[in-house]
């Protein structure tokens, strides 16, 4: 055992492995200090309510992640009040996103005007999110343990056993009342529950920053290009690109080299752009649509990419995950460590947190996945109907709003 991962109390843990398995000192464990666990941990400190944090990797091991995510402006208001918009230095706003099925007629723009905001969110890269929420757990004294992989997960009648592996070593026990899996999409599923269901897309994402001759700053777009769709979200002076391929296409996209590769992107973008090239080299990042076993049980709950992992489509992921760590803090009853009449409590409460994110966490996942797959079709039938479905969404102006709301609150 290191002094990283020893609980804060001093003597916790003991030195040698008593026979029962030790409590932790906090009501709750979370497993993952990713963008979502750390949200669950300040909006669950927010509320007087202590989380121990284990997460497996080293504090800034997330910084040369460079995947570029947007972010809703309700998620911008949650992370500015849990005190880590503060801490992200230059997040990229997104004014205006104009989404159409390139070379067909049919399209939809949505602006801040819209909805009455400075901004209709913002583009941030992964690595920079997860460091400033790394310093925002920091500011708020909330005990993480770094390099401390959670290596399973059991409910048992009254509490959870967690097994620790610190800094890879020998497992050990220990006992919390509740644990928050937050740890992404390759976590441990939380034992004897229903394992995750899902599919892999036949489909891969190509990431990566991309110049062009025409830029205008603020205005994202999310072009259906035939196979597949592609975003563009602005930074300054450049987009970040997510263009989503057939894996063999892709294949055949980066063996063509740099050149052909960016002709082969002025022709998905439409024109608009004017030359367009490749800032850096693209990265492949496979698809899949993945749902826990379970929404929460009495004492496990899933939430953010341990929960559903989406596809990247409609840039929902990680603004559901945040949902879902705000709702669970919602939802947690308030009083200190639970006794057994409070856990009583506490299964109720999460009860009503799993049935209370049913709606947002249902809709969400099946809309990308819809969107994922009727955007994918490549033929001109399917090109004229989804341009057609766009204006017609543009000229209604109450489904307008409501597509919008939903995009950037979420749906309920
Ligand atoms: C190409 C692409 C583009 C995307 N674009 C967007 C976008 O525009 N907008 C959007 O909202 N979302 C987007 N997403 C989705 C978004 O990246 C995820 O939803 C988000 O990162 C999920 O965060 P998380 O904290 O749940 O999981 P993660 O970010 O995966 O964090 C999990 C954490 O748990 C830790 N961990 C894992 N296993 C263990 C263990 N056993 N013990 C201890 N710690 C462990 C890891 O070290 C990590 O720190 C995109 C995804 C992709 C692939």
């Amino acid at each position: 055992m290191t002094d990283g991962a020893r609980l804060p109390g001093g003597a916790w843990p003991p030195a040698a492995m008593p026979e029962a398995t030790p409590p932790l000192p906090a009501p709750v464990a979370i497993v993952g200090a990713g963008p979502v666990g750390a949200v669950a941990a300040l909006a669950l400190a927010a509320r007087g309510v202590r989380a121990q944090v284990f997460d497996a990797r080293e504090p800034a091991a997330g910084k040369p992640d460079r995947r570029a995510m947007a972010l809703s402006w309700g998620t911008r208001l949650a992370l500015e009040r849990l005190g880590v918009w503060a801490h992200l230095a230059c997040p990229d706003p997104i004014t205006c996103v104009s989404v159409s099925e390139r070379g067909a007629f049919g399209s939809i723009e949505f602006t801040c005007e819209d909805l009455g905001t400075p901004a209709l969110g913002f583009v941030v890269d992964y690595g920079d999110l997860a460091l400033a929420c790394s310093h925002a757990l920091e500011a708020a004294a909330i005990p993480i343990l770094w390099r401390t992989a959670v290596a399973s997960v059991e409910a048992t009648a009254n509490a959870v056993e967690l097994v620790l592996a610190p800094d890879g070593g020998t497992g050990y026990r220990v006992g919390a009342p509740c644990v928050v899996l937050a740890d992404g999409a390759e976590g441990i599923d939380g034992g004897p529950a229903p394992a995750r269901t899902g599919r892999a897309y036949r489909q891969v994402a190509l990431v990566g920053d991309v110049g062009c001759e025409r830029f205008t700053p603020g205005r994202a777009f999310e072009r259906f290009a035939g196979s597949g769709p592609l975003a563009l979200l602005p930074r300054s002076g450049h987009f970040s690109c997510v263009w989503i391929v057939e894996p063999e296409v892709a294949q055949g996209l980066l063996e063509a080299g740099p050149a052909a590769l960016a002709r082969a992107l002025e022709r998905a973008a439409g024109p608009g752009f004017g030359a367009m090239r490749w800032l850096t080299a693209p990265v492949r990042v496979p698809l899949a649509l993945r749902r826990a076993g379970r929404a929460a049980d009495a004492r496990v709950v899933p939430i953010g990419n341990a929960s559903q992992v989406l596809h990247p489509v409609a840039g929902q992921g990680f603004n559901l995950g945040v949902r879902d760590a705000l709702g669970l803090a919602a939802a947690w009853p308030l009083h200190g460590r639970p006794s057994s009449a409070a856990g009583d409590d506490l299964a109720r409460a999460l009860a009503a947190f799993a049935a209370s994110r049913r709606v947002d966490r249902g809709l969400t996942v099946a809309a990308t996945d819809v969107i994922a797959r009727v955007t994918s079709i490549d033929n001109p039938l399917a090109a004229a109907l989804r341009g057609f479905g766009l204006a017609a969404i543009d000229l209604l102006p109450a489904v307008r709003r409501r597509a919008l709301d939903t995009l950037v609150f979420g749906a309920s």
